[in-house]
């Protein structure tokens, strides 16, 4: 059921035109607010000096296409809005085929596929067509006429930011990227999963605060950096960059910089005990905002979980990355496993035995007439386990580790261990 609300959502996301800047970056923003009514939308303006970059003009268009003589349109963009190079200077003019051709972008491997191009930062306009449609429109006789009716101006960048306060300021920062048109798994499969995982958290009592920040790739992070670094570099203790996260294909885990921060250990931990045969890749594989998040002087925990990882499977940026490739199935077990990673970080504490020695289990009820799901004797072992190691260094997520068992059975047995005063809380 989830998975088709979530579905539901990707879908109305789709046709939108995103870019770095614009409408569709609004738009987007506005939808997601329906859903997480205290999301906030900020601007930073065209110009801004952003740590080493600037903020450039927005970009939005309206239309787009390429016309023959007789007026039979060859590229709409409002069939599919990845036919515009994304930032594309506006032009009207009449081209020859050979003219037309240095301006079209297509990938001779997938010729069935639209690829998706940008030039946010050098000036220049193009279409992205299949290739084999790029092939006859070489062989055309006559002149073609290209038209991009889009606009830069004096604007700015646009991004969405929600704060869900808990006990305490210790902060989960989750950051996911609204800038790409219309493909799903790259990338509206990491607003929509981030989106209904925020509305949970905000539903559930909170240990930690949460950051979830929907910004355009890379500019986003580095202007919410620019603005944000000293609180981040006090308050974030974990956190994970959602993208790539809708298909049924392979687990993918990306560490951060640092490699074994609290988010790589929860999410290797829940990966392990979740997603058989999930591949962990390598930091210098990184390809999203865990860039800036973990640079050199940024230092945050941030790691990724994805399905298919960008870069990786066939669809990724073209037009083949569509509505089919994004399953119910696969948004909900992502949705399922980011909620699991989060328990990890929201139960994750160090814990102390109070009895020095093993304690006598059996006088407190807790030895042979315990049952759970199946085996009392596998209970009684984890039982004993987390009491072994609850020696006020270990947290609970390594003790996990160490038993073999999942983070939510050792959190369940060590709350029973608390309630019969067998273990005192020591610190997080
Ligand atoms: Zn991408």
């Amino acid at each position: 059921m989830m998975g088709r609300s979530m579905h539901a959502l990707l879908s109305r996301l789709y046709p939108i035109c995103r870019s770095l800047t614009g409408e569709g970056v609004r738009r987007t923003l506005s939808i997601l607010r329906e859903y997480l009514p205290g999301l906030e939308i900020r601007e930073a303006s065209s110009g801004t000096s952003c740590l080493d970059w600037t903020v450039p003009r927005e970009w939005n268009i309206r239309d787009a296409w390429v016309e023959d003589e007789t007026g039979k349109k060859w590229v709409d963009f409002r069939q599919c809005n990845l036919h515009a190079v994304g930032y594309s200077a506006p032009v009207d003019a009449w081209l020859t085929p050979e003219e037309l051709d240095a301006c079209l972008y297509s990938l001779p491997e997938q010729p069935r596929a639209i690829p998706y191009v940008t030039s946010y930062y050098a000036p220049r306009w193009g279409f992205c067509v299949p290739h084999e449609l790029r092939e006859k429109m070489k062989k055309h006789p006559g002149r073609f006429h290209a038209v991009i009716d889009s606009e830069l101006k004096q604007g700015s960048l646009t991004y969405g930011e929600l704060a869900l306060p808990g006990e305490t300021d210790r902060e989960v920062l989750l950051s996911t990227y609204i800038c790409h048109p219309s493909m799903a798994n790259d990338n509206l499969s990491g607003p929509v999963t981030m989106a209904f995982l925020a509305r949970w958290l905000s539903e559930r009592p909170r240990r930690l605060t949460y950051r979830a920040l929907f910004i355009p790739e890379t500019l986003g992070s580095i202007v919410y950096l620019s603005r944000h670094l000293e609180a981040l570099k006090a308050k974030v203790v974990a956190g994970y960059v959602l993208t790539c996260c809708g298909d049924e294909r392979a687990w993918s885990f990306l560490p951060s910089r640092a490699g074994n921060s609290l988010a790589d250990r929860a999410a290797r931990h829940v990966l392990s005990h979740h997603t058989p045969g999930w591949v962990e890749y390598s930091f210098l594989t990184r390809g999203s905002d865990e860039r800036n998040w973990c640079a050199p002087g940024v230092d945050l925990p941030v790691a990724s979980i994805m399905r298919s990882k960008y870069g990786t499977f066939p669809e990724y940026h073209t037009s083949l990355d569509d509505l089919s490739l994004v399953t119910d199935k696969g948004l909900s077990e992502a949705l399922e496993v980011y909620k699991l990673c989060l328990e990890a970080l929201e139960g994750n504490a160090v814990w102390r035995a109070t009895r020095l020695g093993e304690p006598q289990l059996g006088k407190r009820g807790l030895y042979p007439t315990v049952s759970f799901a199946g085996s009392a004797e596998g209970w009684v072992r984890d039982m004993k386990n987390i009491l072994a190691y609850s020696d006020g260094e270990h947290d609970l997520l390594s003790i996990a580790e160490l038993v073999g068992a999942p983070f939510t059975r050792c959190l369940e047995i060590a709350e029973k261990l608390t309630a019969a005063g067998l273990l005192a809380y020591s610190s997080d």
